[in-house]
């Protein structure tokens, strides 16, 4: 094996060799891509899944809507390790609203751990259905520091299950397989994503169609800009396929708020195809879907989840139809640190002094508890990290929060030759990421975006060295 690391050359940095382990600095802001690259003799993937689904009584995306009272069905974390590229890289999914600064630096750790790793060599991303957990351990002690609001987040079960994770990790990788082909395919989707954002003739927000919507106006309005292809990356050992992971960009809820756990459509589709494959691991991942949602073509109605839920899996199966193999010959995984700068509308003592009013509502007193942690993850300088999996010609792209689509539409156009498939909702520290151009516009997703419009440039320039050195 060719065991190299390499620093790549930017126009940020200085090129240059480094023999030995990744390097990876976690307080300081790197601005050059590190990449270790691999060309590939045995190749293994450990696949692994446990259970997350939240106990009776937990808070739903941070005490926006009713807490759990039952169950439809399961919340899954659903992930694979692969072995024989250096470290193990491991790659999970959770079906979470969402996995924020420290918390979701306890959950790599957790993984990096029990797989003999390190943390930057571990991607955790969620689905983020809604009713469901949004996990950050410092937002989480904030509200229970004011001692009449519910709690976003029951830590025991939290710790259960980075348990669960360290146990099925391991014992996945007993039974790791010999991988020695990559496939890539995609379909497009039938009437699932649309713009949420709707803008008036004085280009700013004049609706949103969310991910329901029963305005006839709103829905008759066309899809606006989207990525209509659900992408599908397997892995096989000769021509069995072992894994597939299945990236779309939309928001994952039909509809929500009625305290009943569910993976929700892309869920249960996922779940629907991994019936008929039991030999094959199937994941799924949201894409950049922050502006996207299925409200065109979802009235929220109970009927509608197992309709939209049918229609990413036929996108599923369709795109295993139009999957091409190549016989693995190089591996590689990089990573670029990110920490956009906080908008100057955010106000740390503002945030608390509305948190500690008794007279507010809970969920005005507990989602500003979100924005305080990462204003002060930022003054810690604690970055994210962005990766990214590189196999011959194929690239999964790992963002944080809740991107728009522009942004692995643009991954895509920069890299014609490469199937770029991109996985968002990492690290949620911060909420929304829009485009420079969305703040003017306004809306939602503009309101909760912790970062200044200056993000957006720098996710785009860690996303193209990320990608400049596959
Ligand atoms: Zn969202």
């Amino acid at each position: 094996m060719d065991r190299r690391t390499f620093v790549s050359s930017t126009a940020c940095g200085a090129a240059g060799l480094v023999t030995g382990s990744l390097v990876h600095n976690s307080i300081s802001l790197a601005v050059d891509a590190v990449v270790d690259r691999h060309r590939v003799t045995q190749l293994h993937i450990a696949p692994f899944r446990f259970d997350v689904t939240p106990p009776l009584g937990h808070g739903c995306c941070g005490n926006w809507i009713k807490p759990i009272e039952g169950y439809d069905d399961a919340h899954e974390a659903i992930g694979f390790v692969l072995m024989g590229a250096g470290k193990p890289i491991v790659v999970c999914s959770v079906d979470w609203t969402g996995i924020l600064n420290q918390a979701h630096v306890q959950w790599r750790e957790a993984i990096a751990d029990a797989a003999d790793t390190t943390p930057d060599r571990v991607a955790v991303q969620v689905v983020h259905q809604h009713n469901a957990p949004l996990a950050c351990l410092e937002a989480a002690k904030l509200v229970s520091s004011q001692g009449d609001l519910p709690h976003v987040l029951n830590i025991d079960y939290f710790h259960r299950c980075l348990d669960a994770a360290r146990t099925a990790v391991k014992q996945a990788m007993f039974q790791g397989e010999r991988v020695t082909h990559i496939g890539s395919g995609q379909a497009k989707v039938v009437d699932v994503a649309a713009n949420r954002r709707i803008l008036g003739p004085n280009g700013k927000v004049r609706a949103s169609r969310s991910s329901s919507c029963t305005d006839p106006e709103l829905r008759a309005l066309p899809d606006g800009l989207i990525d209509p292809f659900l992408k599908t990356i397997a892995f096989y050992a000769g021509e069995r396929k072992l894994a597939a992971c299945h990236y779309y960009a939309c928001h994952p809820m039909s509809y929500y708020g009625d305290g009943r756990a569910s993976s929700d459509y892309c869920g249960l589709a996922r779940k629907r195809r991994q019936g008929e494959e039991a030999g094959c691991t199937h994941i799924y991942f949201s894409g950049c879907g922050g502006n996207i949602g299925a409200g065109k073509y979802n009235d929220g109605s109970p009927k509608m989840r197992p309709i939209l839920a049918s229609r990413i899996y036929d996108a599923i199966v369709a795109a295993d139809k139009a999957i091409s193999l190549q016989p693995i010959s190089s591996v590689s995984w990089s990573t670029c640190d990110f920490l956009p700068m906080v908008d100057s509308r955010w106000d740390e003592e503002k945030l608390l002094a509305q948190i500690h009013d008794k007279k507010q509502a809970v969920v005005n007193r507990s989602r500003p508890a979100y924005t305080v942690a990462w204003i002060r993850r930022v003054n810690q300088r604690i970055p994210v990290v962005l990766s990214s999996l590189h196999i011959n010609d194929v690239s999964i792209m790992h963002l944080p929060g809740e991107p728009f689509v522009e942004f692995q539409l643009q991954a895509q156009q920069n890299h014609p030759a490469r199937f770029v498939a991109t996985a968002g909702y990492g690290d949620g520290g911060p909420w929304y990421l829009p485009t420079a151009e969305a703040y003017p516009q306004l809306g939602y997703e503009v309101s909760v975006a912790w970062s200044a419009p200056a993000a957006d440039q720098e996710l785009r320039n860690g996303m193209q060295q990320l990608l400049s050195i596959g």
